[in-house]
């Protein structure tokens, strides 16, 4: 009984956070385990405490809205977790029907509900689930969602039933430039609908998946998927729907979604029982229909508390800060660290040192620190003033700390020695981090050319290699001498400079002699390269020409190669001016592919000119200088041939 008391008090606060303030203090996960528990014990004391959660469906309306009556109750769903209680369901459902029934399958969206009601084929308002009969009403502020249709054909009353979602596009956009940044999707949504000022939640870019017609005046839909047509008819917006009689196919398709390919936020799966009549003689609990079930994935998001800040050195000096965690189970892993992209983004979160976090996993990446979800009364985390890897002192860029000490702080040149080695680089075999650090801490390697010097004699001090694996690295070390421009462009490292760009310079300058001379001017005038790039790659090599000598006397000078492809374009370096008949970049791209390299300026070397309609002083200065000249029409047979 006492725990029982206890739960009730614990879940009704958090319910608080989570209903009226929108801004939850623990994940859902963890409020279902409590939950789950207060049920159990409800159960087995055959007792239900009069101010239980159990009771009630959501929250109470807030008073600063007014308040929205529903015609019919909207109610919560039933839960489970494995797929032994579907089949359960399904069996308890073939007793009511006397036989095999269909159902339908939809995505369980983790938004908010949403109820618009619409007379003589207006919207009149909308309304929040409140407790399940009185919502508030947030009329304009679901005037700005885009989506939602001003009037619609049906001419009675209805109400119709949606999820308000954020997107998974608009929320990442969202936070990007946002001071205070999102949680989640959920609580984006949440507290965009519950804002008392409608301009704010127009900012968020909300949509309305919609799923229930919950009341109509005026005819009758006799199943779930009738309903979804119905809704679709009149211009609503609705998800995805599954129909089977099969309970296993249900399961085999929950198996198969991957939530990391949709541009929204779900925490399930639904499964309802397609025919209302059926549906008529199930009926309902208070809280929820028993003819229908939503299966709960696996949580993605928990919290936990932040013990410590650790800000690690990158290769290109920049800091970024990791969070140390408290170890916490989700998605079946143990997690202890997290990240936070960098200093403003631990300002922005609001993180402190023992406060309690909500990070989330996706895909396979560390996870990231969403934001605080217990303040603790830890200290603000300050920006460190020196590096924690050399002690140099350090200085801020935009969001970025950095240390200016790349000739001598490890971890810079241990990053810079690991990317060179890299299978989008020089590809060198077998150089894992911890062979850096040995070859930095007993081989005294400095500079990334240092590894052309690296004799047999000395690879036999290092841990793990033996006489298999030098030769292999040495050979490998050797081969790498015939990289090709682009990856060596992407093997120094450049900041700002990753593989794209480091192809279109290759392909652009033809040597590194020539990136090297290039004027800024001439730098920019390269797709895809600004401003900054070109300033990042004009400071590089000012000060690191003397690499670049070394670089020469080992032998290593690529020059640029077009890929060797066949036909009319191989190996021919190819100008397009004029208009053609298909986008610019889509046309370099094919020549590409067929060996060819695309200029942007007519020199000598250039072989052909695909010259379009209107072309003008590039094609002068072709027949100025009797290069082949190809029309469109001819392009386009010779690409295709
Ligand atoms: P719910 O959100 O888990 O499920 C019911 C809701 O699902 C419906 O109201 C509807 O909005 C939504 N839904 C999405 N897609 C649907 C579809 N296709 N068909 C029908 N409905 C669909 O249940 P609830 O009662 O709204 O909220 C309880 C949940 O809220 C708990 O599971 C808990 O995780 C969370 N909660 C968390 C805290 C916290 O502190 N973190 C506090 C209270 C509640």
């Amino acid at each position: 009984m006492d725990r029982m008391k206890e739960l009730v008090d614990i879940l009704n606060d958090y319910a608080f956070h989570y209903y009226v303030l929108d801004d939850p203090i623990v994940s859902d996960s963890e409020y279902d385990v409590l939950y789950d528990e207060l049920t159990a014990l409800e159960r087995s004391e055959g007792r239900v405490l009069p101010n239980s959660p159990t009771r009630k469906i959501g929250g109470e309306p807030v008073k600063a809205f007014r308040q929205h009556e529903h015609i019919r109750k909207l109610y919560s769903l039933d839960k489970c977790n494995d797929f032994d209680e579907l089949r359960a369901f399904d069996e308890k459902i073939q007793k009511a029907n006397g036989g095999k029934a269909v159902y339908t399958l939809e995505y369980k969206l983790d938004g908010l509900t949403l109820c618009l009601t619409y007379e003589n084929g207006i919207f009149k308002c909308a309304s929040t689930r409140g407790n399940g009969s009185v919502g508030e009403d947030v009329t304009a502020q679901v005037n700005t969602i885009k989506s939602i249709p001003a009037s619609i054909p049906y001419k009675g009353t209805v109400e119709a039933q949606g999820e308000g979602i954020m997107r998974w596009s608009a929320f990442n956009k969202y936070n990007r430039t946002a001071d205070e940044p999102l949680k989640n999707p959920r609580n984006g949504v949440a507290g965009a609908i519950r804002n008392l000022d409608p301009k704010v939640t127009a900012k968020r870019n909300l949509d309305i998946l919609f799923y229930n017609v919950n009341y109509m005046s005026d005819g009758n839909l006799p199943t779930q998927a009738a309903s979804i047509d119905f809704l679709r008819e009149q211009r609503f917006k609705t998800g995805e729907l599954w129909k089977t009689d099969s309970m296993e196919e249900i399961i085999d398709i929950i198996r198969n979604v991957d939530r990391s390919t949709l541009d929204f936020l779900i925490d399930g799966m639904v499964v309802k029982v397609d025919d209302f009549a059926l549906r008529e003689k199930l009926g309902y609990t208070d809280k929820f229909p028993r003819w229908a079930i939503a299966y709960k994935f696996e949580a993605e998001e928990t919290s936990t508390v932040l013990k410590d800040i650790v800000w690690q050195v990158g290769r290109t000096g920049k800091l970024t800060p990791l969070g140390i965690l408290e170890p916490v189970e989700l998605c079946g892993a143990t997690i202890s660290k997290a990240t936070l992209n960098n200093y403003g983004d631990i300002q922005r979160k609001k993180v402190k040192s023992g406060s309690t976090v909500f990070i989330r996993r996706s895909n396979d990446v560390i996870p990231e620190i969403l934001g605080i979800a217990e303040d603790r009364g830890g200290d603000d985390v300050s920006p460190p003033k020196t590096c924690p890897a050399c002690g140099a002192e350090l200085y801020e860029s935009g969001a970025h700390i950095f240390c200016p000490n790349d000739e001598g702080c490890p971890p810079q040149i241990c990053g810079r020695i690991e990317h060179f080695a890299s299978k989008d680089c020089m590809d060198i075999d077998g150089v894992s981090d911890k062979t850096v650090f040995q070859l930095y801490e007993k081989l005294g390697v400095r500079s990334v050319a240092d590894i052309y010097e690296l004799r047999e004699e000395q690879l036999v001090s290092l841990d793990g290699f033996k006489q298999k694996k030098i030769t292999n690295f040495l050979n490998s070390v050797e081969a790498s001498q015939n990289a090709d421009l682009p990856h060596f462009i992407n093997a120094l490292g450049i900041p700002n400079v990753g593989k794209v760009a480091a192809r279109d310079l290759a392909e652009k300058f033809g040597s590194i002699d020539a990136i090297m001379s290039a004027e800024f001017d001439e730098l920019v005038a390269v797709p895809e390269i600004g401003d900054i790039v070109a300033q990042s790659i004009t400071g590089y090599f000012k000060r690191h020409s003397e690499l670049i000598e070394r670089f020469k006397r080992l032998g290593i000078s690529p020059v640029y190669k077009a890929d060797a492809g066949e036909g009319f374009f191989a190996g021919k370096k190819v100008v397009l001016t004029g208009k053609i008949s298909m986008p610019r970049s889509a046309a370099a791209e094919l020549l590409r592919k067929k060996g060819a390299t695309v200029s942007d300026t007519v020199s000598k070397d250039v072989d052909i000119v695909i010259a379009g309609e209107d072309a003008g002083s590039k094609l002068e200065k072709a027949l100025r200088l009797g290069k082949k000249i190809i029309d469109d029409k001819e392009f386009t047979e010779l690409i295709n041939a």
